[in-house]
């Protein structure tokens, strides 16, 4: 593999100085409002990719982060890096690839300490912000929205950690319990958790909102890890590679995505770009379905935000799809007019060329409540396997939209104790319910209630960082 030492990120909307490596991971919007992407897609040698069946996941995740990260981190560094974020996982294997049937997969991806995807990404990010904190004598305050799951992998991967504090706003009463203990229990002093009464778009507006404001931004060394970050984004394309190689005839796979903000499923999109060859990405939504119904007509149309039994997919504004429309026209100026158009008239209109282009590897479904009940029933009756409502929606999407001589794998996005008020009231038993999760259920909480204006964040965080 040839290394990739200056790879440099440049910003969707075409208005922002680009960035290396270590300045991109730091960052969260650009200047201009759009996400950074990495200027080309590094291809992997095919041969590597092919030798990835015989490695474990830690060497994967080396040659898949190598040619995005530059000189500032050597490889032996990298490699340790690696080896201790994975520490945490209770699965050697980090991300099991569990067998449904012979043509149907689960790719288990919560066995970090907080039972969903996002610590495949946090327990990484957390290690590697502090080495390069650490080495420039640096603090950073991180400032998240959380739709539940997001917030409690960074609160577990920054928890203790000198270099940085990190203040959560998650959508008040909006999560389950499990979710929010998994966050409020932490007792560390550098862990703020901010309760906002409103839902996650409301959350994430305030976010924008606050680093739209540049020289607060940086009096108050304020830095992102939503999924908007693009080290989370890379450190996901890690599984599909993963996966793909412990599955024979591989490129007939269909991987169904339970998606929310789009950052999981385009880390999939990556490792397509990036050489590995399966056949279809199913965006799996729940009854907020706009990017189902984007893919279907064309016309991306905010609605309002439903409560479902898998909230963290409760999302109408689904931040990373403006990396894969970059992608699909490389034009700047039409994703400024896009994005004018969504803050303008709550909606846009995509051209049939950049439609064409995302249907080649992209399909959509949608699944309502009711149907991830039924086939939570079904999984635990047919195969004993408790599926999480998240995990749900990308079985049932998948299934739909399979063909017959094709291979489902579906992202299991969390373990089904971390919703296990709605599990257990659809299979009327909780012994799928873990020793640390029924542990948190008498632990002590702290969290800050505040009302949906970023002003009343903007106070806490002066409070803590003078
Ligand atoms: C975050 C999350 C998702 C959605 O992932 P995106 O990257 O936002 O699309 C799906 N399921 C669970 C359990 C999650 O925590």
């Amino acid at each position: 593999m040839k290394a990739n030492n200056n790879l440099k990120y440049i910003s969707t909307r075409g208005h922002a100085s680009q960035l290396s490596f270590k300045d991109v991971i730091f960052e969260g919007l650009a200047p201009d409002g759009g996400l950074y992407v990495p200027e080309s897609w590094p291809c992997l040698d095919s041969k590597l990719i092919t030798s990835f069946a015989n490695m474990s996941y830690q060497e994967i995740a080396y040659f898949v982060f190598k040619p995005y990260i530059d000189s500032s981190l050597t490889d032996s560094l990298l490699k340790e890096i690696i080896r201790d974020s994975y520490k945490s996982f209770s699965n050697s294997e980090i991300t099991p690839v569990r067998e449904v049937t012979d043509s149907e997969f689960l790719l288990e991806l919560f066995h970090g300490p907080t039972y969903a995807f996002k610590d495949v990404a946090m327990q990484f990010i957390s290690r590697l912000f502090d080495y390069y904190l650490d080495q420039d004598n640096e603090k950073i305050n991180i400032l998240g929205a959380t739709s539940g799951d997001t917030g409690a992998a960074a609160i577990h991967g920054f928890q203790g950690i000198d270099s940085a504090n990190v203040f959560i706003l998650h959508p008040y009463n909006l999560i389950s319990p499990t979710q929010r203990k998994f966050m409020t229990t932490i007792k560390s002093k550098n862990i703020i958790n901010i309760a906002v009464k409103g839902n996650f778009d409301d959350c994430q507006k305030i976010i924008k909102d606050i680093f739209s404001n540049k020289s607060y931004k940086r009096s108050k060394k304020l830095g992102a890890i939503n999924s908007i970050n693009w080290a989370r984004i890379m450190c996901q394309i890690t599984y599909y590679f993963y996966c793909a190689t412990r599955i024979s005839n591989s490129e007939n796979i269909v991987f169904s995505v339970p998606t929310g903000n789009f950052g999981d499923i385009f880390a999939g999109y990556i490792s397509n770009m990036m050489g590995l060859k399966f056949k279809k990405l199913i965006i799996a939504t729940n009854e907020n379905n706009i990017l189902h119904r984007t893919l279907k007509t064309g016309d991306h149309k905010l609605a309002d935000v439903v409560s479902t039994t898998s909230p963290s997919i409760d999302i109408q504004v689904s931040s990373n799809f403006e990396r894969l429309l970059y992608d699909a026209c490389k034009d700047s100026d039409h994703i400024n007019s896009l994005m004018n158009d969504l803050n303008k008239n709550k909606s846009f209109k995509l051209s049939e060329s950049i439609l064409r282009k995302i249907r080649k590897l992209f399909l959509s479904g949608s699944a309502n409540q009711d149907k991830v009940a039924c086939i939570i029933k079904e999984y635990q009756e047919k195969y004993n396997i408790t599926l999480d409502p998240h995990t749900a929606v990308g079985v049932i999407c998948g299934k739909d939209l399979v063909n017959d001589n094709e291979k489902l794998v579906t992202l299991s996005t969390a373990h089904p104790a971390k919703f296990k008020e709605s599990v257990s009231e659809i299979i009327s038993n909780d012994s799928f319910v873990t020793d640390r999760v029924r542990e948190l259920e008498s632990m002590e909480e702290k969290m800050i209630i505040v009302e949906n204006n970023s002003n009343d964040v903007k106070s806490i965080i002066d409070e803590v960082v003078q």
